[in-house]
């Protein structure tokens, strides 16, 4: 069962300004946050109760008495969910399970760079907790409903093992697609960073086999930088679009 018109909002987080998305059903209240990296005082405040910064992009209401006008009942955050075990992704991801005591998703082949989130913070220079450890799987090629929310999962390798891409299905208008650092608007996810098991040809082969068959205006959040949509970049991608050549024009992307 796919939703109408999801409320979704967008926090640039952290140093790496990691984009984590909050998605929540407009008539339940269902909430997934997805890459809660960083920040957690932050989207905490927001999300229970319209406190602090609030997002830096959002398509729903900007305070309690908007969201009350809208008839959107209080949220429940149902799920965490990663795009994968960055620590810019993940890092924080502690300080919100111990606030919301819900279950973490992350695929299974992301583990062993999960355990890195706090050594590869502080390489970085960053401050980050105890790693968390998955509670569940996120299984390819099925739909996972969370409350109300339906994410196809899309493998997607190449930036890191574990990469996925989420497709929240939208029943009037176009889907959401959760990307993380699998593809940017105008480029691709770093494949070399270490013990990451990044490889372009991987990557640019996930694109082109999960991405690339989805509709044209599925509108895709990438980890880092702004929107974009499938169409655009399956035209224009100078790394895996239409017009690169055989295995892309060059062989890393710009983000972390
Ligand atoms: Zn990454
Ligand atoms: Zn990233």
């Amino acid at each position: 069962m796919a939703i109408t018109d999801p409320w979704v909002e967008c926090f640039f987080v952290g140093a790496l300004q990691m984009r984590c998305s909050v998605v929540t059903d407009r008539s339940t209240g269902d909430t997934v946050i997805i890459d809660g990296g960083s920040e957690p005082g932050r989207l905490i405040d927001w999300i229970d109760r319209f406190g602090g910064r609030g997002p830096d992009w959002s398509n729903g209401p900007s305070n309690l008495s908007e969201a009350e006008q809208q008839h959107i009942p209080e949220r429940t955050v149902i799920a965490l969910v990663n795009t994968h075990a960055h620590f810019d992704h993940s890092g924080h991801i502690p300080d919100l399970l111990e606030h919301y005591r819900v279950k973490w998703y992350l695929h299974e082949d992301d583990t062993y760079l999960q355990t890195l989130a706090q050594s590869s913070a502080r390489r970085w220079g960053f401050d980050a907790p105890e790693p968390a450890v998955a509670d569940e799987g996120l299984v390819p090629l099925t739909t996972m409903s969370f409350g109300a929310l339906d994410f196809e999962v899309l493998h997607t390798p190449g930036h890191t093992l574990g990469g996925c891409c989420l497709n929240l299905l939208v029943d009037n208008g176009a889907n959401h697609l959760f990307v993380g650092d699998t593809l940017f608007a105008g480029s691709v996810g770093r494949t070399d960073l270490p013990e990451t098991g990044g490889d372009f040809e991987v990557l640019a082969a996930s694109i082109h086999t999960q991405l690339w068959p989805l509709e044209g205006d599925t509108i895709v959040y990438p980890g880092h930088g702004p929107l974009t949509t499938i169409g655009h970049e399956r035209r224009t991608n100078p790394f895996v679009g239409e017009g690169a050549g055989a295995g892309g024009t060059f062989g890393r992307g710009k983000y972390a």
